[in-house]
């Protein structure tokens, strides 16, 4: 059995909103109660309250008349809750460096609640969500769920700019058959289009980030120069969180599509095994690298030729691709200059473009780990 993560766009009317944060709010509070609970009985004889003494607790605690509006929402939400903190609490004790868990605040966390599917009380249908104590919610399903999905779990969550989003979590029965290699296509990272492929298309990224970036940057300027807790203040921080939403929201979609188009039309895709964060510290990048989305980019293609019974195969990040002629395998060391974008082969003579040059070495230095 294997598990998979589908997020999905859904709308709640005003109602549903309300029910939403509602749920939202007990959840923090449950959370933050027993958070307390536990440090004070922690402080007092270093024990731990499990979490099945944490749910008896609350269950009493429901009976009470000052803490009935815990029985308005979904159940199974509250002890997810305390599952979570419970989970903090145990890898704190495992692993001190993760740090002591924190109260949850309406600023600082991010608003979200979790519910586990009981006997289909949760389920998708005709473009709706349906969700225990909330009803049907609006959903935009932007891709089938293949038949024999189960759905598991749900995960509801507000963003700062007021999208609401629900990750479902579906298992399945893992069994793709694996596909005959027979089409290659090798991709050669680049810093301001995404990629060059083997057969010399570069992917024509569209760069919104940048273009937006100005915009977002004049907004957050805007922003830092409002007085502290002014009501202005508060709507120019969602304008920017919104903004923000907006420009990440693209170039997603960008990716899924591009990453979509090349697992569809090639059973294997060869890349450079790089290391992101090494080489934007080491060449000083920082913002084009981190920008160009390469890191989400490969995590799409992987996925999407997985499920197909393809391969996504990660060539040695030391194989010298700019440097070698995919021709003759002439080394040519003149290329380690980053400016040469052509160069002919000493050897055999062969014009090429130094991009898809490397491209086709990556392709073919895949083939060979994967054809044996
Ligand atoms: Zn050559």
């Amino acid at each position: 059995m294997a598990n998979k993560a589908y997020k999905f766009r859904i709308y709640p009317d005003d109602e549903q909103k309300i029910l939403f944060a509602r749920t939202f709010g007990c959840v923090r509070m449950v959370y933050n109660h027993w958070l307390d609970r536990k440090i004070r009985q922690y402080e007092k004889n270093k024990t731990n309250v499990t979490y099945t003494a944490c749910a008896k607790e609350m269950a009493e605690l429901k009976k009470t008349e000052e803490y009935a509006f815990l029985k308005e929402v979904d159940s199974v939400s509250l002890q997810q809750s305390l599952r979570h903190l419970d989970t903090a609490f145990k890898n704190f004790f495992r692993q001190p460096k993760t740090g002591f868990p924190r109260f949850k605040s309406k600023k600082r966390n991010k608003n979200s609640y979790s519910t586990v599917c009981i006997n289909d009380n949760i389920a998708i249908f005709n473009g709706y969500l349906k969700l225990p104590k909330i009803g049907q919610v609006r959903l935009k399903q932007h891709r089938p769920v293949p038949d024999g999905y189960r759905l598991k779990s749900v995960t509801v969550s507000q963003t700062s700019g007021g999208k609401y989003y629900a990750s479902i979590l579906f298992e399945y029965e893992n069994q793709v058959q694996e596909k005959e290699m027979q089409s290659f296509l090798g991709l050669d990272f680049s810093m301001h289009g995404l990629y060059c492929d083997s057969n010399g298309n570069e992917a024509a990224y569209p760069g919104y980030y940048r273009k937006a970036e100005k915009q977002l940057a004049r907004e957050q300027r805007r922003l830092s120069k409002m007085q502290r807790g002014s009501n202005n203040r508060s709507k120019q921080r969602i304008r920017v969180a919104k903004l923000h939403e907006k420009v990440s929201g693209q170039r997603k979609d960008f990716l899924h599509k591009q990453s979509r188009k090349i697992a569809n039309d090639y059973d294997c895709v060869c890349i450079e095994d790089l290391d992101m964060k090494a080489m934007s510290q080491a060449l000083n990048f920082g913002k084009s690298v981190s920008d160009n989305g390469w890191g989400m980019f490969t995590t799409f293609l992987k996925y999407k030729l997985e499920e197909q019974g393809k391969k996504l195969v990660k060539v040695d990040r030391f194989f010298a691709s700019s440097q070698t002629c995919s021709v003759c395998s002439y080394k040519n060391t003149k290329t380690k200059n980053l400016a040469l974008r052509a160069w002919e082969c000493p050897q055999c003579g062969t014009h090429h473009d130094r991009d898809v040059n490397a491209a086709v070495n990556i392709r073919n230095e895949g083939m060979r780990l994967v054809i044996v």
